[in-house]
């Protein structure tokens, strides 16, 4: 083929109207619309223009294409016109994914959701009165449940814990710290001043909330003494802000948290955590150690707890306010709260999700279900999807390895498991990855030491099929 181009060719190329009036293309039309359909024709025509142009089509490739036009405009058409928020497999085993939509929802959830949204509601209406309500009672009374008749302490019953939802937890410590703090100082461990993935950084938190920081101790050591030494008439809160995303080993001291608790009774100034996951489950069942849970920090004396409700929690994106009732309140009243409250189907979501905990029924939670999945179990099942795959090149066998929790529970915090490490003679392990994640379900995998790596624990097994046509895609 030469490299030159011939004008000729040009002069082959249909017209759009032409186009449009073809049968094939007025069905697209009638389907997908004017515009978008003339707009995918000029796209398609456009890169044959630059084809020829370019010299690379001679007149026996430029006359194939014609014949194929109609097929490139509908597939420019579909491309065009897809979600561009896609469903995906997670096989990177990472249960609370950042980047992949962390929590998934359970069912119950998704129906929840679904007849709120297609229904009216009584989000702010009470049946029984047939006046105004409120949108938080949905989910207080399941907070109540599990907060408060749970809590076993005499000091924190059910009535003095109460719940709000914002829009996630950055804005519940925004809320927090600016309903507590506005034109005061709060106490913060330099060891805890954060940045979180997504740039939420606590320095940043705090000054937009109007609160002025005060850095107590050092990166490595701060003492119940350094809390003590700053509290002046100042002082407004006492913060504890869980690390989250990194640890500090080695020459190291915090004080426990009783000693923070008792510091703030004792100078009568509220204690406040930002846990980032807080738990309503007991991780410990699971084998994960030092993440503490809601209930653990109430119980302990913190008088107020911040956190996400699509970590640990498994809901959807929300940030959750729990603590003393007079503290709550004054949040719920600081104008900012109206600015940063969550729609109906965030209630609906997180209302499912709270329920299946209050009857105890923790598999259907996904992120909860996940997390109790035995390496047993998630290797039987590696095994059967190995053995479905028929393929010559590729190389898959089973090696231990470790999930991690993820959004922002302790790094450490990891499950065993068995993973799928996949290899091909003739293609590195970031092409394998690549052509995963452009198959019609994305498949998102992990790479280590030159090996593609799957972890099915974050695989739904309804999903398996799916998985096992894209490896088998890859010969
Ligand atoms: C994740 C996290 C946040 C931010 O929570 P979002 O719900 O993502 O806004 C804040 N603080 C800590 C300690 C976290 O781990």
């Amino acid at each position: 083929m030469s490299a030159i181009s011939n004008p000729a060719l040009f002069q082959k190329l249909p017209s759009t109207d032409e186009l449009l009036r073809q049968a094939e293309i007025q069905k697209l039309v009638e389907r997908e619309g004017h515009s978008q359909v003339t707009e995918s024709i000029r796209l398609v025509l456009e890169l044959l223009r630059q084809e020829i142009a370019k010299g690379r089509l001679d007149e026996k490739s430029l006359n194939l294409a014609l014949d194929g036009l109609s097929g490139a405009i509908a597939r420019q058409l579909q491309q065009s016109l897809r979600y561009s928020l896609r469903s995906l497999i997670n096989a990177t085993g990472v249960i609370l994914h950042t980047n992949l939509g962390r929590a998934p929802l359970g069912a119950s959830a998704l129906q929840h959701i679904g007849e709120t949204a297609v229904d009216y509601s009584n989000l702010e209406f009470d049946l029984d009165s047939g006046e105004r309500g409120k949108r938080d009672i949905h989910v207080q009374r399941l907070f109540q449940k599990l907060l408060a008749e749970n809590a076993g302490n005499a000091e924190h019953n059910s009535a003095v814990v109460s719940t709000i939802v914002v829009n996630n937890n950055a804005a519940a410590v925004l809320l927090a710290l600016n309903s507590l703090a506005e034109g005061g100082e709060v106490i913060v461990s330099r060891g805890e001043l954060v940045e979180i993935g997504g740039s939420f950084r606590i320095p940043d938190v705090m000054s937009k909330s109007q609160a002025t920081l005060r850095e107590v101790g050092t990166t490595n050591r701060t003492r119940i003494a350094d809390y003590e030494r700053a509290i002046s008439d100042r002082t407004r809160v006492l913060l504890r802000v869980h690390r989250s995303n990194f640890e500090i080993t080695g020459f190291t001291e915090q004080p426990l948290l009783e000693e923070l608790v008792a510091l703030a009774r004792r100078r009568n100034i509220p204690l406040v955590e930002d846990l980032g996951s807080g738990a309503l489950f007991d991780l410990r069942s699971v084998g994960i150690t030092g993440e503490p849970g809601v209930l653990d920090s109430l119980r302990t004396g913190v008088d107020v707890v911040t956190y996400s409700g699509d970590k640990l929690l498994g809901g959807p994106q929300a940030g959750l306010i729990s603590g003393r009732a007079d503290l709550v309140a004054r949040m719920r009243s600081n104008s900012l709260f109206r600015a940063l409250r969550v729609d109906k189907l965030t209630y609906a979501a997180l209302e499912a999700t709270l329920l299946a905990y209050v009857k105890d029924d923790h598999d259907s939670v996904p992120v909860l279900r996940m997390m109790r999945l035995s390496k047993d179990e998630i290797s039987r099942r590696a095994e059967l999807l190995i053995a479905r795959i028929r393929s010559s090149k590729l190389k898959l066998e089973l090696i231990d390895g470790e999930s991690v929790i993820g959004g922002g529970a302790a790094p450490s915090a990891v499950l065993p498991t068995r993973l799928i490490a996949i290899a091909h003679p003739d293609q590195s392990a970031d092409r394998l990855c690549a052509r995963l994640r452009a198959s019609a379900t994305p498949v998102i995998a992990r790479v280590e030491e030159g090996k593609v790596l799957l972890d099915l624990r974050t695989v739904f097994p309804a999903q398996e099929t799916t998985l096992t046509a894209a490896l088998a895609s890859l010969d």
